[in-house]
């Protein structure tokens, strides 16, 4: 029987279908992390929505669970399950945009290097996250921190359409009129829903950046830090800058850190605005320029598959001196990484915390730490490191961290992740569109 519906499958669905014992099985099994090794039974590269409705049937069917993926960037390695069935979307990238509307469409499996160049073309981005290889799905519904987060909002606040393809087999449009409980699930929700088959996004304008980073000492991660915070309580929503205190050997980073995105017109205004963090101290790099949005979102470089990752973090109700110094001590006592700050502010925070099911809007800030290293020898103390600079943000917490971001599958923390009111509405719809939970390879929203 179960051998009839794979073989069932293998005639309905036109993209690769790979088991285990296929050529292509372990490079599907790759995923950004390299701590994630996980065996799934089947990889399913769908080719459009009626593939990933004959993906859905053949698990359920089968009595097995589903595991999404996107761009594959979870640091939680969740678009990948053992023992499940991989709907992997990447097959599904194409772009379409309507530059008179300002808006634009994208497959489930699109990356923003797919997204944002047709959109660019035209002048027009929606809010991204800051790496071009990273996956629109996966960014979109856990929520979208990225340089336009002051001017636009966050990636889901700019979703006009999702297309989910629903446990049962349904294919659902959900808008703010069409499916609207799905809708505000989706944004914020994850992957816990259905497969996202392709995202309308509302498009903006963009045109040159006055953008660079400027690297100091650690030992003036204070100083310059809790100018920063200052300035981003009175910036503009032009101004898009992020804190970050490293000491890496991967990425050969060491010291505090301003990534700065000035999306004014007017460049002499951005370097007024700024001008505090060039002395006293003053940096000892500097590569502020103009640039094009396209050279910003490479401005980080990239962050390669493979690489051992273990990130953890809070969202911030304030961004005490007390808690820059601690960030700084942390890095000084011979731990590796990157803690990086980012506001919650502009356009993001004007948006009513009950609009999506996002759960950090009531956040001032963001606060991470980004454990990436080589050897696995290395993985007790690294995760300890990182764990030791979460349990350091308790005092300032508004409740959880930012889920994307989360090494961890969060399960049972997710009440305190989203907040009890958020988190019933969520179950709700968990309870309508998936009350088997056949999709869980998430931070699970659980029906029962
Ligand atoms: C190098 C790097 C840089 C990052 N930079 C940023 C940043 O600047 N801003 C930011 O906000 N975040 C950032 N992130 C975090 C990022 O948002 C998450 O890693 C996100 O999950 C990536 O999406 P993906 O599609 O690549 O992930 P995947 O691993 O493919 O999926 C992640 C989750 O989403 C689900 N999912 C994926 N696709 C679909 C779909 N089509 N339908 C339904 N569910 C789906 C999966 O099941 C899984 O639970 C970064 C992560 C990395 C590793």
């Amino acid at each position: 029987m179960k051998t009839d519906s794979l073989s069932d499958l293998r005639q309905r669905h036109r993209g690769p279908v790979i088991g285990p014992d296929d050529a292509a099985y372990d490079p599907a099994r790759i995923t950004f992390n390299g701590m994630i090794d996980r065996r799934p039974a089947l990889v399913t590269r769908p080719l459009d929505v009626g593939d990933v409705v004959a993906a859905i049937g053949y698990a359920v069917e089968s009595d097995l669970p589903i595991a999404v993926r996107g761009g594959g960037h979870s640091v939680a390695g969740h678009c990948i399950g053992d023992g499940g069935v991989v709907v992997a979307l990447r097959l599904m990238h194409d772009v379409t945009v309507d530059p008179e509307a300002r808006v634009a469409t994208c497959g489930g499996g699109a990356l923003w290097e797919d997204l944002d160049p047709p959109c660019l073309r035209h002048g027009l981005a929606t809010p991204g996250g800051t790496f071009g290889d990273t996956g629109v799905a996966g960014l979109t519904l856990g929520g979208g921190i990225g340089h336009l987060i002051g001017l636009h909002g966050l990636t889901l606040d700019n979703l006009l359409a999702a297309t989910v393809v629903t446990a049962d087999g349904e294919v659902l449009r959900a808008t703010e009129d069409e499916n609207a409980e799905l809708f505000w699930a989706v944004r914020g929700g994850g992957g816990n829903f259905g497969v996202v088959t392709d995202f309308t996004f509302r498009l903006h304008p963009v045109g040159q950046v006055l953008a660079g980073q400027l690297v100091y000492s650690t030992a003036d991660a204070v100083a310059v830090l809790s100018k920063w915070r200052d300035l981003m309580q009175r910036a503009p929503d032009e101004l898009a800058c992020f804190g970050f205190v490293a000491r890496s050997s991967v990425s050969e980073e060491e010291g505090a850190i301003v990534a700065v995105a000035y999306f004014g017109e007017d460049r002499q205004e951005g370097e007024e605005l700024i001008s505090d963090l060039l002395d006293d101290p003053e940096p000892l790099v500097n590569t502020l320029r103009p640039m094009y949005y396209a050279e910003l979102q490479e401005i980080f470089g990239r962050m390669p598959f493979g690489l051992r990752n273990y990130w953890s973090g809070r969202f911030l109700r304030e961004l005490p001196d007390e808690l820059i110094r601690l960030a700084a001590d942390h890095l000084s006592e011979g731990v590796e990484g990157s803690i990086m700050f980012e506001p919650i502010y502009g356009a993001a925070a004007r948006v009513p915390p009950e609009a999506t099911a996002f759960a950090g809007r009531e956040a001032a800030y963001n606060a991470t730490f980004l454990g990436v290293w080589q050897d696995a020898a290395d993985d007790e103390q690294r995760i300890a490191s990182a764990r030791g600079f979460t349990s350091l943000l308790a005092p300032w917490a508004t409740g959880g961290g930012y889920i994307n971001y989360a090494s961890e599958s969060v399960g049972d923390g997710l009440e305190t992740e989203y907040g009890a009111e958020r988190y019933a509405r969520l179950r709700d719809v968990k309870r309508r569109y998936d009350p088997d939970n056949r999709f869980r390879f998430n931070h699970n929203i659980s029906p029962d």
